[in-house]
């Protein structure tokens, strides 16, 4: 017989106390349909982070807590910004599939169904992509695109119209644990982490109620953020840098050189401060970007992120080959089995 999988809903809060309550109504009336419906297991449930507000979300979370027996509540000790908040949630959340929504209902609920369904077929990993970002602000439209394009071009991977909608099995969140970055851009390591992932589209609406949490302050440092944790480019940029103005320096040489002694044209002194300026200005530049590479070295040591995670074996023992086994623990064989 088949087993419905345990769906958790992982929903991170900053003074969201405008938009709670419906939220909460929402996802409960959605683990309820589900759950009638066969497709996830009634244990499921939702898991509201406040990302230290200072609103009445936490009370709010607490009262849910009080009357529904799927909201659990987790209260950050301060505010640790959304990735962070998010991130709490995944690894506190208990289930078979996690999900991850914002609390502002700009994300279409509706695709949770459409997700669970992807889960059981095979997906550990299913990204909610919007189809269009009509209800964003032109800047904030514009802003988004120049930031995925750059990121492109840094070599790492993104989703593209994708935010933090999406749903997690528990093998791909423990293959996340073992990320122990503190500067954290789930949006980029996500799509590293490997498995079988799918796309759901869904239409982004307006915010419920409330204000947006991410003013341009946020949106910098997080876009910077993910730059500087996922790219060693830049560092790259300085040695390129060094060695072009240090072959500008040899053409400027060789002209001064020549102004020097072919001409009368040079006032005394002038060739011997302009060389060594370019001379010595174009070593050193090489010389940080040739520190930058070592140091682009030692931040990838020091994120020490897990090199492969292993998704399946195959041997005799046909058990093992079809069981979901936990990430890079190759060894330990365990979770139950939705393939049906
Ligand atoms: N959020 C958070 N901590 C913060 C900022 C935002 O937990 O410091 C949450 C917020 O409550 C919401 C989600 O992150 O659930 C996304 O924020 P928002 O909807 O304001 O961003 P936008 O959709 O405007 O980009
Ligand atoms: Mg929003």
């Amino acid at each position: 017989m088949r087993v419905a999988p345990t769906l958790a809903i992982v929903v991170p809060c900053y003074n969201e106390e405008a938009v709670l309550p419906e939220t909460r109504r929402r996802l409960v009336n959605l683990l309820g349909e589900l759950a009638t419906a066969n497709k996830i297991s009634s244990n499921s449930a939702v898991y509201f982070v406040d990302d230290g507000s200072r609103d009445s979300t936490w009370p709010l979370i607490e009262r849910f807590a009080a009357e529904d027996k799927c909201v659990t509540g987790l209260k950050l000790s301060r505010n640790r910004g959304h990735q962070n908040a998010l991130l709490a949630g995944l690894f506190a959340a208990e289930g078979d599939a996690i999900v991850s929504i914002d609390a502002d209902l700009q994300d279409d609920l509706d695709a949770i169904g459409e997700m669970v369904d992807r889960f059981c077929t095979g997906a550990e990993i299913v990204y909610g992509v919007r189809l269009r970002r009509a209800v964003d602000s032109p800047f904030k439209r514009l802003s988004a695109e120049l930031f995925y394009r750059l990121f492109a071009a840094l070599g790492a991977e993104l989703i593209h119209n994708h935010a933090d909608y999406r749903l997690m099995s528990r093998r791909a969140v423990e293959a996340l644990k073992e990320y122990h970055e503190v500067n954290l851009y789930l949006r980029g390591i996500v799509p590293l982490l490997g498995f079988r992932s799918e796309i759901v589209h869904y239409e982004r609406a307006k915010r419920f109620a409330g204000e947006s949490k991410y003013p341009l302050r946020k949106m910098i440092a997080l876009a910077l953020d993910a730059v500087t944790s996922f790219s060693v480019a830049p560092l790259r940029l300085i040695a390129i840098l060094g060695v072009l103005v240090f072959v500008g320096t040899m053409l400027v040489s060789g002209w001064v050189l020549w102004a020097r002694l072919f001409s009368n044209r040079t006032v005394p002194g002038w060739a011997s401060i302009l060389l060594p300026v370019y001379f010595i200005g174009g070593i050193q530049i090489f010389c940080i970007g040739m520190l930058g590479e070592y140091l682009g070295k030692i931040y990838k040591e020091v994120k020490a992120r897990p090199r492969y995670a292993i998704e399946k074996m195959a041997s005799m023992d046909a058990q093992s080959a079809t069981q979901r086994p936990q990430a890079s623990s190759p060894g330990r064989v365990e979770g139950a089995h939705y393939d049906h």
